[in-house]
């Protein structure tokens, strides 16, 4: 039986509309799936409106710190619904671009949700379509249901959505959208408490960042119950109430539910192709992204690996190059860099130092702590941190981590040289741009300990 497509792909969002686009540029017949708006996540309720809402928060900072530059200025005054408004027309756009690029790849958009039928089929309303390869790239949606009670709060999908912000919030998590939140708030004058069961926020960043973090948000206001994960959340009038494990009663007009994410796979029909899903729901894959079923794969957040767009993007292209171009590849997730956009933001690539020293590695850490030099006329408490982890048998750096302005974009660039192997030596001979911040990573000269060297 000839098959409708080469390749359908269930979901629109940054891994999937990727896959789709180079797949049809080898020349395969592709449709992509999507249940609500092209560009997915990041596009419509991620990355991107997170990162304008950052943009909105820094002014905050930027008329204080005028002042302190010589400007005389009236008080400000933020108005969300402006920046809603201004955040629709920018999602909208974005989103129209990634339909045009759609419909100039000849990759045929399908609106509706997916369900798989068999092997090789898609269920879409009423149309079954038929595909030699089908590739799952359905995503992640906000976990609902991690405390009782919880469901009825926003998450982050409804706080990009807001037209009015609270004036005290509480965030229920941890993790990087938590805390990229709890940092956005407090600079757009909301009162916030984080609540979340570690001794610290950020699991799995290196421990200098955490606490740093830790430091940077109580900066900023936002007041921190560590050890404190509410166990059942209840509305009383105009109010929620956060019941925590020792009965304590915290009390918010409004609660962020940024508990975790969950893969989008219920309903998806996966089982009637034999696959087993993992423990957090996600579509188990081989280093090729294949799955347990012939024909059939998975990309991006579906997977639960790393959570980010890049990743979905690079493991989108690597499997249709895979499938229909010349040679085979795989994506390589060794040294993924990543950041966290509170303010100031952090950025990291390569293990933690506790993950180097647990693998018994002999390390030599090199780190730079300052007030950066934009902070000099304000009197600021603001610091920049920089730790460079360097193997100590072959100076080859196998890590860096920031916090302070620009680390991102900072990082970014690192993640060249490190993918690269750069040791310590090619830091070292390298000039300095002055003055900069950035200039302090080349000018690193005594290691601060030392790990493994006897
Ligand atoms: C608040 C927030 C901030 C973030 N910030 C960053 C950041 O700064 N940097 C970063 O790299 N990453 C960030 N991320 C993560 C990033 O958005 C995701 O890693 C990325 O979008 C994953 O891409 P994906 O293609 O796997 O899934 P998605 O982009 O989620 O796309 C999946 C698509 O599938 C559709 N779909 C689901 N089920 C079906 C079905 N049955 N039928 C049809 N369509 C379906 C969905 O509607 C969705 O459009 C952020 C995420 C959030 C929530």
């Amino acid at each position: 039986m000839p098959h409708d497509f080469d390749l359908i792909v269930i979901g629109a969002g940054s891994g999937g509309v990727a896959a789709s686009r180079r797949a049809a540029a080898h020349g395969a017949k592709v449709a992509v799936v999507e249940a609500s708006r092209v560009g997915g996540t990041c596009v419509i309720r991620g990355c991107v409106p997170k990162k304008l809402l950052m943009y909105a928060a820094q002014y905050g900072d930027g008329f204080d710190e005028a002042a302190g530059y010589g400007w005389q200025l009236a008080k400000p005054e933020f108005q969300m619904a402006r920046w809603a408004d201004a955040k629709a027309a920018e999602t909208q756009r974005l989103e129209h671009i990634y339909r045009q690029l759609l419909a100039g790849s000849k990759v045929e958009l399908i609106e509706g949700r997916a369900q798989v039928d068999g092997p090789g089929r898609v269920r879409v309303g009423e149309r079954v379509l038929s595909a030699r390869h089908l590739l799952i790239a359905s995503g992640a949606a906000p976990v609902r249901d991690s405390i009782d009670g919880i469901q009825h709060c926003p998450t982050s999908d409804d706080l990009l959505d807001l037209r009015e912000l609270p004036e005290r919030a509480a965030i229920v998590g941890s993790g990087f959208i938590a805390v990229e939140f709890a940092s956005i708030l407090a600079r757009l004058g909301v009162k916030v408490g984080l609540f979340y069961r570690a001794h610290l926020p950020l699991r799995g960043f290196d421990e200098d960042l955490r606490t740093r973090a830790a430091s940077a948000l109580q900066a900023a206001g936002v007041v921190l119950h560590p050890g404190c994960a509410p166990r059942q959340v209840q509305r009383a009038g105009d109010q929620w109430l956060l019941i925590d494990a020792d009965e304590r009663v915290h009390a918010y007009p409004f609660v962020l539910n940024a508990t975790g994410r969950r893969p989008n796979t219920q309903g998806l029909g996966l089982r009637t192709l034999g696959i087993e899903l993992d423990a957090a729901g996600a579509v188990p894959v081989d280093a090729q992204l294949h799955t347990s079923a012939t024909n059939v794969y998975a990309i991006g957040d579906v997977t639960n690996k790393i959570n980010l767009t890049p990743v979905a993007i690079a493991e989108g292209r690597a499997l249709a190059d895979s499938l229909f171009g010349p040679t085979a590849r795989q994506v390589d997730l060794s040294l993924v860099a990543s950041a966290v956009f509170m303010m100031p933001p952090l950025a990291t690539i390569g293990p933690t130092e506790a993950e180097l020293v647990g693998a018994g590695r002999a390390l030599k850490v090199f780190e730079a702590d300052f007030r950066p030099m934009r902070q000099a006329f304000i009197d600021g408490s603001e610091r920049c941190y920089m730790k460079l982890l360097v193997d100590a048998a072959t100076d080859q750096v196998l890590a860096v981590h920031m916090l302070g302005a620009d680390a991102p974009e900072i990082v970014q660039s690192l993640a060249v040289a490190l993918s690269a192997g750069a040791t310590k030596a090619h830091f070292d001979r390298t000039i300095a741009v002055h003055p900069t911040a950035a200039e302090e990573f080349v000018l690193l000269r005594e290691a601060t300990r030392t790990h493994g060297l006897g």
